[in-house]
């Protein structure tokens, strides 16, 4: 792999840095963000999506045919690289950008796409992503929501969960089993829910952290037009998987264990302002360096995964290994910042006195989540023993 960015890389990575110093998200402040309701922080990310937007700086992955960027594979990652560096904040409407759209760009019908991709650029409308159930989240496959032909229409009934975002939005990209009596993967369907259609009821559940990112979501026999099937009925495994092709790319482990350490290190430097004791001696300096030691080995994993890409490959096992070893990073740093900064360090966000806008104690109750979200850690050390060990199957 040449480590090295094209002139071409490097102007694209200045105009990026240049355009996000003179445009900060309007009433952002990376130090106050958490204090924030998420209600008020969904406020400040719409408007910067719409600010984004604008500029030309959403969905730069999207071919430009549809309103995207037609970013290189190498220009994402820059533009990940900068909105770490910068310490942006994510747009409201991160489902459609990096799911329903790309989704709806492969498989929608031309009408869809003229109907639905604008919006979701300029996050007019939010989408959400009901695939997840109570008793089908790894095992997708599983899932018991019916869609049954009626008409013009079919009939949606069961339960999601896990929905991001559901409580927002205006779309939802759901996963229906249309033919019961096919093979699991075979008798799947996926469709466009209006979300204001009569007898959907979205719950959302408050999380330890205080956020309620997700929700559950039930639907009372929900007509939806027939318009709104995306490919053929029971086709909606393959446009499952393509989706999910796009959740593993696009599903950014590393900028948060990048954005712990990256703190961390300024408080074993300089200490935290407000800190009621934070002793740093040898043994805390070798940790935190072994932390990002280990970081770099996983970021030079990445870039193995980003080579594949580069080469037109579809990801491979490297993504599972990034995954695991991400998260599973991020807790462990996460845990030992709480031991570290002692009582100060676990103050909620909203309360005062905290330390660094009560990021700690956000991330010490938020970092399982990664090892949740797109596939297990228990997943993926299947995946790897499978598929890179070899070994046999349990
Ligand atoms: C923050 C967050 C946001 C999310 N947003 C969405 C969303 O917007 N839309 C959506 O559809 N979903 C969403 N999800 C759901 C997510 O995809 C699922 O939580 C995930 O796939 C795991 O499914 P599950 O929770 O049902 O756990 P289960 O699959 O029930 O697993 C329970 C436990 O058993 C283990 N396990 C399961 N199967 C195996 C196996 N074969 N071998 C070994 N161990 C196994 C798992 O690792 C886990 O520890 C979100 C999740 C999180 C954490």
């Amino acid at each position: 792999m040449d480590f090295a960015y094209t002139p071409h890389e490097e102007t694209f990575r200045q105009e990026l840095r240049t355009w996000l110093a003179a445009n900060p998200p309007a009433g952002y402040d990376p130090e106050t963000f958490l204090y924030l309701d998420q209600e008020a922080r969904f406020v400040i990310q719409l408007s910067w999506q719409k600010q984004l937007y604008r500029a030309g700086w959403v969905g730069i992955h999207w071919p430009k045919a549809y309103g995207g960027r037609g970013a290189t594979v190498m220009e994402q990652t820059i533009y990940r690289q900068e909105m770490v560096r910068a310490r942006m904040p994510e747009v409201a409407n991160f489902m459609g950008i990096r799911i329903a759209g790309p989704t709806l760009i492969h498989w929608g019908t031309e009408e869809q796409k003229r109907r639905y991709i604008p919006t979701i650029l300029n996050g007019e409308e939010i989408w959400c992503q009901g695939y997840s159930e109570p008793g089908a989240g790894s095992d997708i496959a599983s899932l018991q929501t019916r869609a049954v032909e009626e008409g013009d229409h079919f009939v949606i009934a069961g339960q999601k969960v896990w929905t991001s975002y559901a409580q927002y939005a205006r779309y939802c990209l759901l996963l229906a089993r249309t033919d019961p009596t096919a093979p699991k993967h075979k008798g799947i369907s996926c469709f466009i829910v209006d979300m204001q259609t009569p007898g959907i009821t979205v719950r959302p559940l408050r999380q330890i952290n205080g956020d309620t990112e997700f929700n559950e979501v039930f639907f009372d026999n929900v007509h939806v037009p027939k318009a709104n099937l995306i490919g053929e009925k029971n086709q909606g495994w393959q446009v499952t998987l393509t989706t999910l092709m796009f959740e593993r790319v696009t599903f950014d482990v590393l900028s948060p264990v990048e954005a712990v350490i990256e703190q961390l290190i300024e408080v074993v430097k300089v200490g935290t302002p407000g800190a009621l004791a934070v002793h740093v001696d040898t043994s805390e300096r070798q940790q935190e360096a072994r932390f990002y030691t280990e970081l770099q080995a996983i970021k030079y994993s990445s870039l193995r995964q980003l080579t594949r890409q580069l080469q037109g490959n579809p990801p491979g096992p490297e993504s599972s290994l990034v995954k695991l070893a991400a998260s599973e990073l991020n807790m462990r740093v996460v845990q030992f910042a709480t031991a570290l900064l002692g009582q100060t360090g676990q103050v909620v966000s909203k309360s005062e006195p905290g330390i660094d806008g009560g990021y700690w104690m956000h991330c010490a109750l938020s970092t399982h989540l990664y090892t949740i979200a797109g596939g297990t850690s228990e997943i993926q050390r299947t995946i790897l023993g499978e598929r890179v060990l070899n070994l046999p199957k349990g």
